[in-house]
């Protein structure tokens, strides 16, 4: 038996892991990560079969934030070099949400900077919200406004929105280290707001940021209490000009392992391979679809996403579907572009491709 199937088993009882068992997936060598892989898949298979949730960001408010999140290029006082802008209009808005539809997205994520909303926020947005459902009857909208006041999750929820994302981002016992202007108990309260309105709760993680094993295995605890319906995981993008620049410390074996992680403590829910997945995994972002079932499609807030066509053009050469059984999306690459005749090195004066 390899290593991993006794945690799959588990998995696919529901059951969740212990921290050794979770431990052990994470400290797991280079050489046993595949074998943790083979059994998430299983996992993922049961549960997701081959296909891959589309989700599209799309950022209403960039940067300017009063917030110091010490991970993010929005942050107070941030010298990353991001577009900064105040609200989208409703039309600008609406335009960017047609692109993640037109792409494949079946969920779009509206996102703003900001410690929360206002509550002339929340009826601003309301309006362009109902607009989009009227238009796109079966897409999801998720908003990822920050901090939710009294009465907020209710009105957003009333406006037509699906899901509402509030991350928990690490450990309760360590987020005073990447964050000083809320704390961890303001974040799991929002999810609990989100989730008392009967909006389906998204909340994850950002690995990368110096944790331990074990902090990630709190924050995967913690997360699982919330029981959230989707999981995003993300792997630091570590902007120059944030306090965490300089932050390369993940290996793509390192981010499938914490992808395998999360998916044995959420074997039905949504794992969604989030921000970061090209800039860690690069070439191992196929691998990582047999754990993940969710993708964000093309760009993030404030970086650049592979292209739209390279996720969907991925996505099926790994042998998996975009979207749902319903609504499957192909991709649509020439293959004949791909032959090219050599027309440099040995026999040409164009210096060789090596
Ligand atoms: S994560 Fe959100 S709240 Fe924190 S600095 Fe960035 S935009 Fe502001």
């Amino acid at each position: 038996m390899a290593i991993f199937d006794p945690l799959a088993d588990k998995a696919l009882r529901r059951e969740t892991p212990t921290r050794e068992e979770l431990r052990s997936v994470l400290a797991a060598s280079d050489d046993d990560t595949l074998d943790a892989v083979a059994a998430a898949f299983r996992v993922r298979l049961r549960y997701f079969g081959r296909h891959v949730k589309l989700n599209y960001l799309v950022n209403l408010k960039s940067g300017l934030c009063p917030e110091d999140c010490f991970y993010c290029s929005q942050r107070l006082g941030s010298d990353a070099d991001i577009v900064k802008y105040t609200w989208l209009r409703p039309d600008e808005t609406r335009a960017a949400v047609d692109s993640g539809i037109e792409g494949g997205a079946a969920r779009v994520c509206l996102v703003a900077s900001g410690r929360g909303p206002t509550d002339r926020d929340v009826a601003r947005l309301g309006g362009t919200i109902e607009q989009i459902k009227a238009d796109h009857p079966s897409v999801e909208v998720c908003a990822c406004l920050g901090l939710l006041s009294e009465g907020q999750a209710e009105r957003l929820r009333a406006a037509g929105v699906d899901a509402y994302n509030h991350n928990l981002n690490t450990s309760s016992e360590r987020y005073g280290e990447i964050c000083t202007t809320h704390d961890f108990t303001d974040r799991v309260d929002t999810v609990e707001r989100a989730k008392h309105a009967g909006l389906s709760p998204c909340s994850g993680l950002i690995a990368g940021m110096g944790e331990s094993d074990d902090d990630l295995i709190d924050a995967l605890f913690s997360l699982r209490e919330l029981a959230p319906d989707s999981v995003p995981v993300n792997f630091l993008i570590p902007f120059e000009g944030t306090p965490l620049a300089g932050h390369w410390d993940l290996t793509p074996q390192r981010c499938l392992r914490i992808l395998c992680a999360a998916r044995f403590v959420f074997p039905d829910a949504e794992v969604r391979l989030a921000g970061g997945r090209e800039v860690h995994l690069r070439a191992m972002q196929p691998l990582a679809l047999h754990v993940v079932n969710s993708i964000f499609l093309g760009d993030y807030l404030t970086s650049e996403g592979q292209p739209g066509a390279q996720d969907l053009q991925m996505i099926h050469d790994a042998g998996f579907v975009a979207g749902s059984a319903d609504d499957a999306s192909e991709a649509t690459i020439d293959y004949r572009d791909l032959v090219k005749s050599r027309q440099r090195g040995a026999g040409t004066d164009q210096p060789p491709n090596a």
